[in-house]
Order: structure tokens, then sequence, then C-alpha cells
């Protein structure tokens, strides 16, 4: 019997509702030997390039000769999207009016609601055939990429106020998504947005994660090195790839439990000086930063870690308000080595 040859096949998928059309490209991967379907998604949402750019460029130097199993893609899922630069697809008055104003990519030009908005392709899964131009756009990426997958790996990316990181469900989302070799991991709760892809495919039996790169609205080669790399070590990880698994970093889990997060808040208006990047682990009482009231710069408050965690980000805004938390600070746990219980 011969062996099926290795190929990479792209397909072009249309969707279309009253008038109006929505396409994406997708490819498929089959190595010559037999092995796991992985799913890899990246561009549902338009701020955030990194993943989009870093896997077209990776699916282009795939050697599918050496790979083992079946790998499908859509590194650009939501196209329109990603032009505008907004979370979700913006008609062109609009935008042209929401960048006259210098509206923040984090922003909705619509005003609506990002959880609800019925625009935003990561709150719409599994989609619907016969449903909005946006709900037949991810049922068409549900059935070329994501439906005969055991793994599925959605690209996003964070802004720049913090670190990249892997979210999951479940401890085997977790286990899995350890391998990408990124320093957090954060499981997310199940009362989570339940239209989101990777809690859509933990449900629909996939081991599924979500990997937030840095930063949004560029592309940075440090982002798109650490998506290059995680990629890789998960496929060799899954046996697809050949080559040896890259050590992995001190690990660290974010589960968002009642209390996890710590709010360090102040009674006045502050500027924040950190003295740490965020990303790190700090023990109970580190010196992260110091806070500078804004009516009166003699005074300056030291800023300390409330218990043992991880500082996730720094202030959206440089001037952070009365009552509202300075530094975003997590409680959070080191993972022991990878293969052991959770
Ligand atoms: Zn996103």
């Amino acid at each position: 019997m011969t062996q099926p040859a290795s190929r990479l096949r792209w397909h072009r998928e249309t969707v279309r509702r009253g008038g109006r059309a929505a396409s994406f490209w997708w490819c498929e991967a089959r190595g010559s030997r037999p092995g796991p379907e992985v799913a890899i998604l990246a561009g549902q949402h338009g701020m955030e390039p990194t993943g989009p750019a870093m896997l077209a460029a990776w699916l282009r130097d795939l050697d599918v000769s050496r790979l083992r199993g079946t790998i499908r893609a859509a590194p650009l899922a939501n196209v329109e999207a990603l032009r505008g630069g907004f979370e979700c697809e913006i008609p062109p008055a609009r935008l042209k009016r929401a960048r006259a104003l210098g509206m923040m990519p984090g922003a909705c030009p619509l005003r609506l609601n990002r959880q609800s908005c019925g625009r935003n392709l990561n709150r719409l899964w599994p989609g619907k055939g016969d449903g909005t131009l946006h709900e037949r756009l991810v049922e068409a990426l549900r059935r070329c990429v994501v439906a005969g997958a055991s793994h599925l790996v959605d690209f996003h990316c964070w802004s720049d106020s913090g670190p990249a990181g892997v979210i999951g469900y479940s401890d085997a989302a977790i286990e899995f998504g350890r391998r990408f070799g990124l320093p957090h991991l954060h499981r997310y709760p199940l009362t989570d947005h339940p239209g989101f892809l990777s809690l859509w495919a933990m449900r629909a039996g996939k081991t599924a994660i979500t990997v937030e790169l840095t930063p949004q609205t560029r592309v940075f080669r440090s982002g798109a090195e650490a998506g290059r790399r995680g990629l890789d070590n998960l496929l060799r990880h899954l046996g697809m790839l050949p080559g040896p698994e890259r050590p992995l970093p001190e690990q660290f889990l974010l589960e968002f439990r009642r209390g996890d997060f710590r709010p360090m808040r102040l009674p006045w208006d502050a500027l924040v000086v950190p003295e740490v990047e965020p990303g790190g682990r700090h023990e109970k009482g580190a010196r992260l930063g110091r806070a500078v009231k804004l009516d009166d710069p003699r005074i300056v408050r030291v800023l300390r870690a409330p218990c043992d965690g991880l500082l996730m980000a720094l202030p959206h805004r440089a001037v952070v308000s009365a009552g509202q938390s300075v530094l975003t600070f997590y409680r959070a746990r080191k993972l022991p080595p990878p293969g052991g219980a959770i």
C-alpha cells in the first residue's frame, strides 16, 4: 500500500446574507503519516494582528513532508475586522469617523456592548448556518477548520499593559497549554461567556486553548517569535513535528477564584511609578512601585504585593482614580513540573 502524499492546500469560504458577504481563507496541511488533528485560528478580533501575521508566516514555512496528522488553520478569520483595526467589523463610514475622532482600538465605534453586540466573532460560537452574517461566518469557521479537531489553538492579543499568557477551561487544556511555553496559565471560569470558541470547543470534547500574545494593534518581533516557538512546541509535544520539546520556564496558574484578585486601592487620584515589569511573580510585601498623589506631589506611597502572586498589568491610563486598583495583582500558584496533577 502506498502512503498518502503529504500536502498543504488552501481553500476560500464565503458566506452570504441579504446581499452582504464575508470570506476567509483556510488551509489543510495533511502529513504523510497519521496523527492528531489540530485546528488553529487567529484573527477573530481586528485589533489583534500578531497571531494572524505569525500564523500565516508559520504556515508558509511548515514542512508538511515532516508532519504527522492534520492541521487545519484560518489565520485571518475576520479579515474585515483586521482591516479596520477594531475588535469587530465596522461599516466604512463609521470607521472613517472613528479614526477621525482618534478612537482607541479597544472601543466600539458603534457604541455596542462587546459581549452582546452580535458582531464579536468570539462570542458567537458555535455559530448558525441560517443566522446573521457573523453567525454564518462562525459556523463556516467551525465547519471548515474546527469541527474534526481533537485539539484547538485560538490566537488573540492582550494589550501591552500585561504579559502574554495561555487560557484554558479544564485541567487537560492547562496541561496542553503549558507546552506552549509561556510562564502564565489562566484557568477561566466555566461561567464565562458561552460563545467563546475555546469554552465551546472544550464542551464539544476538544482540548482547547486561547493564546493571548501581545501587544494589540501592532506586531512586535517578540510576540511573533513567542507564537511561533509556542506552536512548534505544541506540535512537537503531540508528536506531529520532529524535534525535541523546548524546556519550559517556571510556570504559574491563575484561577480567578473569589478573592484571587487583590485590588490595591488609594483614597486619592494617583500616578503610578512602576518598579517592576508586568508579568512577574512577587512574594507578599515585595515592592512593586510607588504612587504619587496627583494633587500633592509631596505625597508618595510605596506599593507592595498584597500576597504571593502575579502582577498582571500596569494601569491602562497613567492616572488612576481614587478607589480604583492601581495595579492588577492576582493570587497565583507555581505549577509543579508538567505531567503530574495540576
Ligand atoms: Zn481577542
